[in-house]
């Protein structure tokens, strides 16, 4: 029978659509992956081209004989230019701001064939780090009222370069859609949050004992599929702890979670062939740091299905896939495969 079934934090319906359900196997896609090369003369993000991008804001030199870890530096095509005053006119029924805010690029390796998911551990936890910088830091601009930080891989999730790199944009208004899942949690909070922090610590508790849609757990986090899951294999990691912002991480869970975010996206490589995919950290606003109706995590979101006019037009989105399917075949995918797999590409 398809089932429609409410996301607890959203309050948004998903059909799960049992009738054209797809076992999670015949969810692989196999793309036609160009082979990257290690150094592309053309790129600006690579190594000796660093002249291309505009000036550096952060830089993490690399140990031995990389010319540099990780660098963060402006998107040249920024929509966004921290050079302007973010004054707001509104005008009958129009209402704008300038284009007010910082658009950075992070550039997670000097290795432009290099993936993620194919990292070890510890360089994860650098960028993470890199991440976690960037947000501190502009998490005091008093204009800046909410920070995004993502990324994307392949072309179906909307990357133009193919060097691997994240990005970071912070804004100075909050959208709707930030605003309402925020008024959900404080509403949940006002009406049962008496014993407990927030929905999301409830629904991790309730998610721990169930196990049906743990796809891991660690000391710090875990990562499931949700009950309502909107697509396939959307993968959630919230931090055990509570937490509403991504700015309270402390180092040892940034590297626990490095280890937890690496993992996940390296099932997702061996398990489904290497999908294009998003990942972002929902993150509270910077006006509220510290609540307790809140809670951050990480969505990854493999794109493998395309939205279509009924998602668009009833705001409902149709998975095919079972979470409860999903959660165990990622379960089974050996995530440890891809160490031994880019021991054998770069030789190291
Ligand atoms: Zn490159
Ligand atoms: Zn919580």
């Amino acid at each position: 029978m398809p089932e429609l079934r409410q996301n607890f934090a959203t309050k948004e319906w998903v059909v799960i659509a049992t009738e054209r359900a797809k076992r999670p196997e015949q969810m692989v896609q196999h793309r036609e992956r160009k082979v990257l090369s290690a150094f592309v003369p053309t790129c600006p993000f690579c190594p000796g081209n660093e002249s291309q991008t505009p000036p550096e804001i952060l830089r993490i030199p690399a140990a031995g004989d990389a010319p540099w870890h990780v660098r963060v530096v402006p998107n040249k095509f920024s929509a966004l230019s921290r050079d302007v005053q973010p004054n707001r006119t509104i005008h009958r029924s129009r209402r704008t701001v300038n284009g007010f805010g910082f658009h950075d690029v992070i550039i997670e390796t000097p290795d432009h064939s290099k993936l993620l998911a194919l990292m070890p551990d510890s360089y994860v936890a650098e960028i993470l780090r890199v991440y976690k910088t960037r947000y501190d830091e502009l998490s005091l601009d008093p204009w800046i009222a909410h920070i995004t930080i993502f990324k994307n891989h392949g072309p179906d999730a909307g990357t133009s370069l193919e060097h691997p790199h994240s990005q970071l944009v912070a804004t100075p208004v909050i959208s709707l859609q930030v605003r309402e899942r925020f008024q959900h949690a404080l509403r949940h909070y006002d009406d049962y949050g008496e014993c407990m922090f927030c929905m999301f610590c409830q629904m991790i508790d309730e998610e721990l004992e169930e196990q049906s849609r743990i796809v891991m757990v660690s000391e710090h986090f875990v990562a499931m599929e949700l009950f309502a899951s909107p697509a396939p294999f959307c993968t959630h990691i919230y931090p055990r702890r509570h937490m509403a912002s991504f700015g309270d991480v402390s180092a040892a869970e940034i590297m626990d979670m490095a280890r937890m975010l690496r993992t996940v996206l390296a099932k997702l490589y061996h398990g489904l062939s290497d999908p294009d995919f998003n990942f972002t950290i929902r993150s509270a606003p910077a006006e509220n740091v510290g609540v307790k109706y809140f809670h951050w995590y990480v969505s990854v979101i493999p794109r493998l299905t395309r939205v279509a006019g009924f998602e668009l037009g009833s705001g409902m989105f149709i998975n095919t896939v079972l979470p409860e399917a999903a959660a165990e075949f990622l379960r089974k995918v050996d995530a440890e495969r891809s160490l031994q797999t880019a021991a054998h590409v770069h030789g190291s």
